[in-house]
């Protein structure tokens, strides 16, 4: 067996910093004792041999420093972080491990893929983060290889028109970084921001959560380059072409299904020159979709809406840590009839004006809004200390018409309710 190895999300050293009463509080709806870990977050890939035959024909493609047959980059690259993987390590169980993993750079692709033998798979890989298993080796040819997009690294951006033109490979913060730098944002803000690739937002067409305002993926891409077993196809990087389709049509969304997605025109934007938060609370989770529904119809999108129905808003105030500031403000809840069974509904947006008030709800100032903001990727460290303790997070993303969103919501939360009992 070898060391066994980190199996969690993101940065080993890094911990949540929610409140214990928070954690405390879950640990209860489960029946779980919270000093009882059951795994410690790590586990021990079985000792991996070197396939020559497979060395030879991948020796045959690119120079050796480009290939890793080691077991910890092996590992890494065939898993993601779906719930069903976090179980099937939690127990661990044998999990696929990819033959090799490959670090191409972007000249290599077309000589690689015509050379690359019938007998060799090729998974390609962004930044992990995949809740799909689109990481994991299927195992339908004699082997497996990882294919990782770091390498592709090109940058450059065209002031004039607003557009970006990157090499697939980029994680998001060093990303923004550069952008920043010029006073840009690409404005795509998923949860997993901090370890994902433009190459894997684009695979998976996701949505940040500054969306209303920048659009999902789809929108933000004008063009991309695919490299595929059949040839290379690159799209004219403009926006709102009528004729035909785009390669990008194909491309976004994909999984990795039709080729390798090299690089990208996307559009970027100039960054906010300030943001203003506002919080609300509402009596009822239905007050608030109609209030959020009211403000939309009349074309009022803030960069950022967040409702949470009740049992999240309850989480969301328990994962605030005690003291003589948060004292005050429960406080003040409490006096406004709105501190228990209440959904909280966080706005961000570039203007001061907007979203002052709500004819259901109750304004509460500014700081939960901004406490989001400054913690909005620690929850899955959350769920890291959870998943110690034997309970598996997931999120359960949909899309509906405003007609269709108390049905679906009443249905979802009825479902879950009789599968789990946790409410
Ligand atoms: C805690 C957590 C929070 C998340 N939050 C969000 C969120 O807010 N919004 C959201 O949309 N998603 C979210 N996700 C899902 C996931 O992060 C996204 O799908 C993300 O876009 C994947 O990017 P990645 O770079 O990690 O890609 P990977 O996970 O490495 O790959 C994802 C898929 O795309 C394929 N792929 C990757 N790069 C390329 C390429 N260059 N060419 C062709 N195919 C490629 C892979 O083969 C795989 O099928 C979250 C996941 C987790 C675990």
């Amino acid at each position: 067996m070898n060391n066994k190895l980190f199996a969690l999300w993101g940065e080993e050293s890094r911990s949540s910093d929610s409140s214990p009463k928070l954690y405390e509080y879950i640990y209860n709806q489960f029946n779980v004792n919270g000093n009882n870990i059951i795994w410690d977050g790590y586990y021990s890939p079985p000792s991996l041999s070197i396939d020559e035959n497979l060395k030879k024909q991948l020796l045959n493609c690119m120079t050796e420093d480009r290939i890793s047959f080691d077991v910890k980059d092996r590992f890494y690259h065939s898993i993601g972080k779906a719930a069903s993987e976090y179980i099937r390590l939690m127990n661990g169980e044998k999990i696929e491990i990819v033959d090799a993993v490959i670090y191409p750079t972007e000249e290599q692709v077309p000589y690689l893929f015509n050379n690359i033998g019938k007998d060799i798979e090729i998974v390609i890989f962004g930044g992990g983060t995949s809740v799909t298993e689109g990481l994991t080796p299927k195992k339908k040819r004699k082997y497996s290889v990882s294919l990782d997009i770091k390498n592709f690294r090109d940058f450059e951006i065209n002031k004039e028109s607003l557009v970006l033109e990157a090499g697939t490979g980029f994680m998001g913060p060093e990303l923004e970084k550069k952008l920043n730098s010029e006073n840009l944002t690409l404005g795509h803000f998923p949860e997993s921001f901090e370890h994902s690739t433009i190459g894997g937002w684009i695979a998976t067409n996701a949505a940040g959560q500054e969306s209303n305002r920048y659009g999902k993926m789809k929108e933000m891409v004008i063009g991309v380059k695919m490299i595929t077993p059949t040839g290379t196809y690159t799209d004219h990087p403009v926006p709102a072409e009528s004729a035909f389709f785009k390669v990008s049509d194909l491309a976004v969304g994909s999984e990795g299904a039709y080729g390798l997605i090299t690089k990208a025109w996307l559009k970027v934007n100039p960054i906010p020159s300030n943001r203003y938060f506002h919080s609300y609370m509402f009596h009822s989770f239905m007050d608030g979709i109609e209030a959020l529904r009211d403000e939309f119809r009349q074309g009022n999108s803030p960069m950022v809406s967040r409702l949470s129905d009740e049992t999240e808003t309850a989480l969301s105030m328990l994962a605030i840590k005690d003291s003589f500031l948060t004292n005050i403000f429960k406080r003040y809840l409490n006096m406004r009839n709105v501190l228990d069974k209440s959904a909280l509904l966080i706005l961000i947006d570039d203007k001061k004006s907007s979203y002052k008030s709500f004819k259901k709800g109750v304004s509460i100032g500014s700081a939960p809004a901004k406490f989001w903001y400054k913690t909005r990727y620690d929850r899955p460290y959350m769920y890291n200390e959870l998943l110690k303790r034997g309970i598996v997070a997931e999120t359960i993303e949909t899309s509906m018409l405003w007609g269709s969103a108390k049905t679906l919501y009443n249905n979802v939360i009825q479902h879950i309710s009789v599968l789990y009992r946790t409410r």
